[in-house]
Formats: C-alpha cells, sequence, structure tokens
C-alpha cells in the first residue's frame, strides 16, 4: 500500500514535497522524547510515509489525499514534546512540517511578524535581532516550532509578564482535513480551540505573532529561601507588591545541588530559590528592596548563570540517563500542599525528585516534577513510570490540571477541561474532522491494536481505580526495584547513547541537516543509530552513509542540553561504520560541494560567527 500511496502523494506533489519511506527514516518518525518500551506493542507507531511539504498547496493536496484515503496524517514540529501528540497510532502518514518554515511579513511599524508555524523560536528571534524588535514569551525549548507550541503548552519563559501564547497571537491560519484554509482571527470564538488541541482540529499554517522592542537589559536576581513554603510566600508577596518582572521561576534545593554536582563546584547554596528577571533598572531596584529581609539575593553572576541556563533545562541529573516529569498546572496558593503531598510520596517509593515551576500568571503556576531512571532496566524504569500518572491525580486533589494529554494523558481529558468546553471539542471535531483522521486514538480517546483490550484500560473510569491500587502497590515496588546501574560503558559513545534525551537542540544548529534535511543526519538521530549498533542490531549501508555526513564543527556540542561530548563520540562512531561499511567518499564529497553552494549554510556560517 505504502507503495501505491507513495507514487501517487509524489504524482501530486512533485517536487513541492519531500517523501520519505526508508525504514530507519521511517523509524525515527514513530518517537517524541518519551521513552516508552510499549508504545511499539500498542500501536503501529512506525509511520507508513513521511512527507515534508515545502508549500501551502502542496499541503492542502495532501491533505484532500488523506482526507479521501481515510488515511490518519500525525502533523510534527520539533517532537520535542513528551507525551506521544506526535507518535503515530495506527498507520498512516506523518506531515514533517519542518520546511514550512518561512517568515512571511514583519510589520516593524506594528510590532508584528507572520511566520509559516514550522519556524523554530530560535531562528525567529535571529531574523527579529537586527530589527531591534523580540519576541514576548517563548518555551525553554527555544529550538521547537510556533506550531508545536501552539499545539501543545503556550506557557514558558515571560508568560508572568505576557500570559499565555494565544494572548500573543492575533490570528492563525488554519488547514481543515477538508483542504479548507481558514484565517481566524483572535476575537472569534473557533481561535482559542486550536491552542493546546494538539493538532486534533486542523494544521496551523502559519501565525502573527505580537512582538515587542528588544529589552536593553537582562536583569536577573536569584533570592535564596529556606523552604518552598517561604519561596511561595515569598512569590505571592512579590505579586502582590505590584512590581513588574518579566519572569518568576521556582527552583527547590535539589534543582540547585544538582547545577553544583553538573559544575564540579559548591557555588550555589543548598536552599530553595526563586529567580526574577527584570528589563528596568528602577523595577530591579525595587525588587532588591523588597527582597531585603526576605531572603538572601544571590551574587549577580550566579543570577546570570541561572537566566542563562533557563534555555537549558533538561541538564543531566544524576547518574541515571532517563529523566521522568510530571507537569501540573496549579493555582499557586494550592503548590506548596500539593508538593508537600508529592514528596512524601515519592520518598516511601524512593525516588528522589527535583522540582522547577514557571510561575504563568498572578494565579497559577506550572509545576514539573523531574525524576531520574534507567530505561535499561525495564523493572525499575516501568516502576517509575507509574509514578506519573499517580502524581497527577494528586495534583488534581489541589486544583491542578495536566499540562499537555497526548497519547499518556488522556485518563484525564475530563480533568484538564470541563464538560461544556469537551462536548463542543467533540462535537467541533466531528464537524472538521468526520473521518478521524488528523492525530486518532489520541487526546480525546486512546484507541491501541489488540482489538483495543490495553485501551481500555485507559478510560477514565478504568484508570482511575487502577491508578488508586497502584498508589498503594508502588511504594513497596519502588524501593524493591532500585536501579542496579552495573552497566559497563567504555568508550565515549557508550557512555552518552542513552543519555541523549532526543530534545533536538542539537538539530537546530547542526549545518549538515540545515542542507541536507535528513532526519538521520541530526545528532539526536545519530544516537539513535549508535544504539542500535551497540546493542547489535542490524544497520544498512545506506543508513551507515550518513552518519558521515558530518562537519564535526561542534555546533551540537554547544548547544547539547545535556553537555553531551558529541564530536568524539562522532568519531567513534565513524571509526565503527568505517570498518564495517568503509567511508562513502563520494557521498562525503558531493555533502561538502551541496554545502560550499549553499545559502542557507553560509548564512549559517556568518550567523553563527557572530554568536
Ligand atoms: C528542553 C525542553 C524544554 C521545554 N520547555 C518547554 C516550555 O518552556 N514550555 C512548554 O510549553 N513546553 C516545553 N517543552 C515541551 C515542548 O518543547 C513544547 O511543547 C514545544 O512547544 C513543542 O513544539 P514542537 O515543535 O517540538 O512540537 P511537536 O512535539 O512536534 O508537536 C507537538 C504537538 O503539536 C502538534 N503539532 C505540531 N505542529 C503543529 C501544527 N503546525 N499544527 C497543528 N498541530 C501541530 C503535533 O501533532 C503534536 O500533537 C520543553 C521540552 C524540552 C525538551
Ligand atoms: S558536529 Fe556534525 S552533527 Fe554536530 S552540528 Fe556539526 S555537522 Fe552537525
Ligand atoms: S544530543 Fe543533546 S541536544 Fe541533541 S537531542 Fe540529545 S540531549 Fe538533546
Amino acid at each position: 500500500m505504502a507503495e501505491t500511496v507513495k507514487t501517487r502523494i509524489e504524482e501530486l506533489v512533485g517536487d513541492e514535497a519531500r517523501v520519505i519511506d526508508g525504514d530507519f527514516e521511517r523509524e525515527l518518525y514513530s518517537m517524541d522524547i518519551g521513552e516508552v518500551p510499549f508504545a511499539k506493542r500498542l500501536f503501529d507507531t512506525t509511520p507508513e510515509l513521511v512527507i515534508m511539504p515545502k508549500s501551502v498547496d502542496a499541503l492542502k493536496k495532501i491533505v484532500r489525499f488523506a482526507n479521501d484515503e481515510k488515511a490518519a496524517l500525525f502533523p510534527r514540529g520539533s517532537a520535542s514534546s513528551g507525551l506521544g501528540g506526535v507518535v503515530p497510532t495506527v498507520k498512516g502518514i506523518v506531515l514533517d512540517l519542518s520546511s514550512m518554515n518561512k517568515i512571511v511579513e514583519l510589520n516593524s511599524e506594528k510590532e508584528t511578524v507572520k511566520v509559516q508555524t514550522g519556524v523554530r523560536w530560535s531562528d525567529l528571534e535571529d531574523f527579529l535581532c537586527p530589527e531591534t524588535l523580540s519576541l514576548r514569551a517563548y518555551p525553554s525549548s527555544f529550538f521547537s516550532s510556533v506550531g508545536g507550541w501552539i499545539a501543545t503548552g503556550g506557557y514558558g519563559i515571560g508568560s508572568y509578564r505576557f500570559g499565555h501564547l494565544k494572548d500573543q497571537i492575533e490570528s492563525i491560519d488554519v488547514m481543515f482535513p477538508s483542504g479548507e484554509v481558514k484565517a481566524i482571527e483572535s476575537k472569534e470564538k473557533e481561535f482559542a480551540r486550536f491552542f493546546g488541541t494538539e493538532g486534533q482540529f486542523g494544521i496551523v499554517l502559519s501565525a502573527v505573532l505580537k512582538l515587542r522592542k528588544t529589552p536593553e537589559k537582562a536583569l536577573p536576581h536569584l533570592i535564596y529561601l529556606e523552604s518552598a513554603e517561604d519561596a511561595f510566600v515569598f512569590i505571592t508577596g512579590l505579586i502582590n507588591a505590584e512590581l513588574k518582572p518579566n519572569h518568576i521561576k521556582y527552583m527547590d534545593v535539589s534543582h540547585l545541588e544538582e547545577i553544583n554536582t553538573f559544575l564540579g563546584e559548591d557555588l550555589f547554596r543548598l536552599k530553595d530559590a526563586v529567580l526574577v528577571e527584570f528589563e528596568e533598572e528602577e523595577e530591579a531596584t525595587k525588587f532588591c528592596e523588597f527582597a531585603e529581609g526576605r531572603g538572601i539575593l544571590a551574587d549577580d553572576y550566579l543570577s546570570n548563570y541561572l537566566w542563562h541556563e533557563r534555555l537549558f533545562p533538561m541538564k543531566k541529573r544524576g547518574n541515571m540517563p532517563t529523566p521522568l516529569a510530571c507537569e501540573m498546572v496549579i493555582p499557586i496558593a494550592n503548590a506548596v500542599s500539593y508538593l508537600k503531598a508529592a514528596e512524601i510520596f515519592l520518598k516511601r517509593c524512593g525516588v528522589d525528585v527535583e522540582v522547577e515551576s514557571h510561575i504563568v500568571g498572578k494565579d497559577h503556576a506550572l509545576l514539573m516534577l523531574t525524576y531520574m531512571s534507567d530505561v535499561r532496566e525495564p523493572r525499575t524504569y516501568l516502576t517509575h513510570m507509574s509514578l506519573i500518572p499517580v502524581l497527577t491525580r494528586l495534583g488534581l486533589k489541589f486544583g491542578g490540571v495536566p499540562y499537555g494529554i497526548g497519547i499518556w494523558n488522556t485518563p484525564f481529558i475530563n480533568d484538564k477541561y470541563d464538560t461544556k468546553t469537551l462536548e463542543l471539542y467533540r462535537a467541533y471535531k466531528k464537524e472538521v474532522d468526520p473521518h478521524n483522521i488528523l492525530n486518532p486514538n489520541k487526546f480525546f480517546a486512546v484507541k491501541t491494536k489488540m482489538a483495543n483490550i490495553p485501551g481500555i484500560m485507559f478510560k477514565p473510569r478504568i484508570f482511575r481505580p487502577l491508578i488508586r491500587i497502584s498508589a498503594t502497590v508502588i511504594p513497596i515496588l519502588g524501593k524493591l526495584a532500585s536501579p542496579k546501574g552495573d552497566h559497563k560503558e567504555e568508550s565515549v559513545l557508550e557512555k552518552i547513547v542513552y543519555s541523549c534525551i532526543k530534545c533536538g537542540s542539537c538539530a537546530a544548529v547542526c549545518p549538515a541537516y540545515l542542507v541536507t534535511n535528513e532526519e538521520s543526519v541530526t545528532p539526536k538521530n545519530k544516537l539513535y543509530l549508535a544504539k542500535k549498533l551497540l546493542a547489535g542490531d542490524a544497520i544498512s549501508k545506506i543508513d551507515s552513509d550518513k552518519i558521515f555526513l558530518c562537519t564535526h564543527c561542534e555546533m551540537c556540542r554547544a548547544v547539547c542540553q545535556n553537555d553531551l561530548d558529541l564530536v568524539t563520540a562522532w568519531t567513534e562512531l565513524e571509526k565503527l561504520l568505517e570498518s564495517e561499511f568503509g567511508a562513502p567518499e563520494e557521498a562525503i564529497r558531493d555533502f561538502v560541494s551541496t554545502m560550499e553552494s549553499s545559502e542557507d549554510y553560509w548564512r549559517f556560517v556568518y550567523n553563527a560567527q557572530k554568536i
């Protein structure tokens, strides 16, 4: 079937889209940052085809084709979300939207920019820089796509001052499954439906974003406090004092302890802390007066370091490789009670947690509870994974709602939306996507393989009693399942393959990816191939050859979220592959000459020199 579909799509779109059907390349599109070992058993996670449309016209032809054929479509930005939102659930087509990344129109006077939604936030900010204009709020995954953030969270850096992403957008263009394209203004009631609904209703093609003048200064201040309780009292006081911070972030003591471990120095005090960023001197001065006597202000260089680190929130913590997290939006007034209850529960399970929170308005905090596990130890990992829904359920008791839904939070959809909204959304889905081709079998309800027997467990009525039972059993299992940690790792490559969190930060700066547009040359996917190679899985020569398309420029190393020694790993990986398949001299020559003649590459080199 894939072969005929491929031929028909190629006939429809010609050069206006890339159609990818290689086995390994399709496999790269079967996952997001979440490590869920059993996903493949529940769903057909590997798409039949991956299509990268380059124009709205091509996308329209593909979407219409899929609608006529009732073929599932899975829109994908940078795949930096972790709840299965981009993961295929049935045989179908992944729409890689990364080539729909044009900056359509800048209106300097009005301070707005219209962009296609495949554009990354980091590229957009680079474009705006010479115009002395800047983004308002942005996610700490600066490398993710505008469309991905519209479709998922919408809270991040600067949300305290500027609010949710939908408050920063004037209008969007959406393509419905019928292929119809509609411009929707922020004042229309349909507008809000596309935020946080994870591509269920349509593909967001472009957005007009509100901007602002580039601030002259960033004035971050870190203040140490004695406990989470003191920190949230401080935050509430700060909010009531009506100062104008751009961003407020809470970090618990474990977070600062991990940073000390990472830096190899005891630079930060072992206390809870709040990072507050201002842009006006006067406001920052008022803040220092406010903070006086309430806590201890850290040295400026430490505050500045943490402000820079806002774009690297997932640096490796502890000695286990796999992070697991629970994210909730919760009333500020209840945050501490929730954290205390969560800590008691996690302690009983033998798990050390680390907490960070963006304050996303006067009343709400986006809490992220992270702990480390090891995907190489299945029993431990599964036990640790099952803590996430227990923590989510606990958060509901304190008025929290899950941040994202994807596949894995589907049992909590009734908690994220009230009955009226959910009814409206279900009816709208039926109206705009009657064949259920967009991101099916997730978000509203999970449907799995095996006559959907495992899927039944995801129904809220069944899932909740299961969670209640797990909450009593997991503490016993958790203690028994502590990881053995006896993994032998000789080379740098062996040491780092499991530490890659697949965030994709590196792909945003990789010149090899820029000129080839191939997922398999991105650092995260080279590490995925290395993982397979080290596990003794078969690798084809075609896939091996792609690994050599690399300039060893070290850009990936510079932005790696986990500070992995990537270039040393590339040298080792190339040696391993060369001994098995030989080096692809001709492909390397072609790659170098493509690079030399690529305008994008030279623009990239020019921009990289400015950093
Ligand atoms: C290091 C790190 C930091 C992060 N920080 C934040 C943060 O500060 N705030 C936050 O909210 N999240 C954060 N995240 C999570 C994630 O990066 C964001 O949700 C991000 O906005 C997703 O963008 P993406 O391009 O990767 O989307 P993807 O993961 O590719 O897609 C996410 C969902 O959106 C759908 N989708 C994608 N593009 C479109 C489109 N054009 N039209 C319709 N549907 C579409 C997909 O089908 C999927 O359901 C972070 C993740 C990491 C790894
Ligand atoms: S070293 Fe290789 S993989 Fe890393 S950014 Fe440069 S070209 Fe890409
Ligand atoms: S190599 Fe580093 S930056 Fe790239 S996906 Fe892995 S952890 Fe993220």
